[in-house]
């Protein structure tokens, strides 16, 4: 006999995935599309006001910088990088249909003319039904949530993607990421208001931090309200602050199975109706200095349904208020 919550979790009656432990972006899209939606990731050719001067100088202190020399960067049309998405992504899933995923540095950072401009040269393949936007949460002016909440009137898929990164002021100091809390309550706070989706970006294992501030930082964001989130271990990679702290010893990444743990206590924490874009990140191998279990994602996503499943829980299983228990019999 065991105890398990209604939803997400299923019955026994098939061999348990992680999608049966958590609200995953895929099965919501299959959902509402009725077939699989993937998200291309892009590549605008913006850059951040982090790094010019107008937010920052110097950028997080876990960002690529070198990324940013304009050799380092996507040089492909918005068109060309569509495609080669496409033909990846048909290599591993039967997706027809796709997002155009605007990741790459701040991808609101442009006159609202330039961003409707880049927006819409996606959005005129066929087989684009919609973007979601990347930013930080200081740099989404109303002209550019008005320009969304058009796309969605047109019938359009859309996400803002807002990075947080943290709910502690003082973490957001130490890693110089140039914004506080009130920016993204202000941001979350407009855009959710305009009917416009918000999935909010946490990551675990940042400088000085610990379970309560991955666990005050998820509440913070519950209670400001949110629709999506995607969680991110911290990876060290050349030409970053972060590492220069790594090699002299006073940032010391997680391990594996500690991220594995804090992921599940946040998932078990999140309302089973918010959507998980994603619950754990990687860098590429030729800059990804620390930690090594950072190079790929199955084994990570692995632990995590490992640890949700011999805690017996799911996502919501712990959110406030809690979901009824239900017992369910092993077959
Ligand atoms: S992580 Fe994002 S906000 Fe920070 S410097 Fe890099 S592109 Fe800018």
């Amino acid at each position: 006999m065991l105890l398990t919550t209604i939803l997400p979790c299923r019955i026994f009656n098939h061999p348990m995935t992680l999608a049966d432990y958590v609200h995953t972006f895929g099965q919501h899209m299959l959902r509402r599309h009725g077939q699989r939606v993937h998200k291309i990731a892009l590549d605008a050719g913006l850059t951040c006001p982090n790094r010019d001067g107008s937010k920052g100088r110097g950028g997080c202190t876990f960002c690529n910088n070198v990324s940013f020399s304009p050799h380092a960067r996507q040089k492909k049309s918005i068109a060309e990088q569509l495609a080669s998405g496409r033909q990846a992504i048909a290599k591993c899933t039967r997706a027809q249909q796709y997002l155009a995923y605007f990741q790459a540095y701040t991808n609101t950072y442009a006159d609202v003319q330039h961003l409707d401009q880049l927006y819409r040269s996606a959005m005129a393949a066929p087989d684009v039904i919609g973007i979601s936007v990347g930013t930080r949460p200081d740099c989404v002016p109303d002209a550019v949530l008005d320009l969304l909440v058009s796309y969605q009137q047109q019938g359009y898929e859309v996400w803002l993607e807002l990075g947080l990164q943290s709910a502690f002021d003082d973490t957001l100091t130490r890693i110089n990421r140039g914004h506080n809390l009130d920016s993204y309550r202000h941001t979350v706070h407009a855009a959710r208001q305009r009917g416009i989706p918000v999935c909010t970006h946490l990551i675990v294992g940042l400088p000085g931090e610990s379970d309560y501030h991955y666990h005050t930082s998820l509440d913070t964001v519950l209670a400001l309200g949110v629709d999506g989130l995607k969680l991110h271990p911290l990876h060290v990679v050349r030409g970053t602050q972060l590492a220069n702290q790594w090699r002299q010893g006073s940032y010391v990444p997680l391990k594996q199975q500690d991220y594995c743990r804090i992921a599940a206590d946040l998932i078990e924490r999140t309302p089973a109706d918010i959507i998980f874009h994603r619950m754990t990140g990687t860098a590429a191998r030729d800059i990804l200095l620390a930690p090594d279990w950072c190079a790929g994602k199955w084994t990570v996503l692995n632990g995590i349904e490992a640890e949700l499943k011999r805690r017996h829980h799911c996502q919501g299983t712990l959110a406030h208020p809690r979901p009824k228990l239900e017992i369910a019999h092993a077959a």
